[in-house]
C-alpha cells in the first residue's frame, strides 16, 4: 500500500523518475540521487513501511532475496573492492526518508567518501551482564 506524500512510494509508483537497476512486482532498486561512491544503490519494497520494525517479514523476505545478485552486478560494474550495506532508522541513525531501504554502498578505499565511526565500549560490561541482556532480548522474540 502507498503512503500519501512518501516520494519513495512515489518512486516505487513511477509517478517521481530514477534510475532503476532493478524490479520485480515487490521490489525497486535505483540510483541514489546523493552518490556516496559510484552506483550507491538503494533498494525498497514496494509496499510502504516506515523503517525495519514496521516492514513485514514478506516485505523483508522480498527485499533481501534481490540484494546478492544486484550487490554482484555493482561490484561487476564498479570494479568495487568492497560493498557496505546500511539501514539507518530513526533520525538519530540519520534516517530522512521513513520508507525503508537499504543502502548499497560500493567502497574502494579508506577515503572513498564513506564511513561510520565504530568505537567499542566492552569494558562496560561484564560477560554475565551480556548474557542476561542477551536473554532479555531473547524472551521478547
Ligand atoms: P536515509 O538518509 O534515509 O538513510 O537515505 C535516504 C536517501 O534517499 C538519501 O541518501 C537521499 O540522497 C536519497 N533520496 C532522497 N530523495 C530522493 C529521490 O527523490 N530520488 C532518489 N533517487 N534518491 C533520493
Ligand atoms: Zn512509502
Amino acid at each position: 500500500m502507498q503512503k500519501e506524500n512518501c516520494i519513495f512510494c512515489k518512486i516505487a509508483n513511477h509517478e517521481i523518475p530514477s534510475h532503476k537497476v532493478f524490479e520485480n512486482e515487490e521490489v525497486l532498486a535505483f540510483l541514489d540521487l546523493s552518490q556516496v561512491t559510484k552506483g550507491h544503490t538503494l533498494v525498497i519494497p514496494k509496499q510502504h513501511a516506515d523503517n525495519i520494525y514496521d516492514l513485514s517479514s514478506e516485505s523483508a523476505q522480498a527485499v533481501f532475496a534481490t540484494v546478492p545478485e544486484i550487490s554482484r552486478a555493482i561490484q561487476q560494474e564498479t570494479g568495487a573492492a568492497g560493498m557496505n550495506l546500511l539501514s539507518n532508522t530513526g533520525k538519530v541513525a540519520g534516517q530522512s526518508v521513513s520508507h525503508f531501504h537499504l543502502h548499497l554502498i560500493p567502497r574502494h578505499d579508506k577515503h572513498d567518501g564513506f564511513g561510520a565511526k565504530w568505537e567499542v565500549h566492552n569494558e562496560e560490561y561484564t560477560a554475565d551482564e551480556l548474557a542476561t541482556f542477551a536473554e532479555s532480548i531473547k524472551n521478547r522474540l
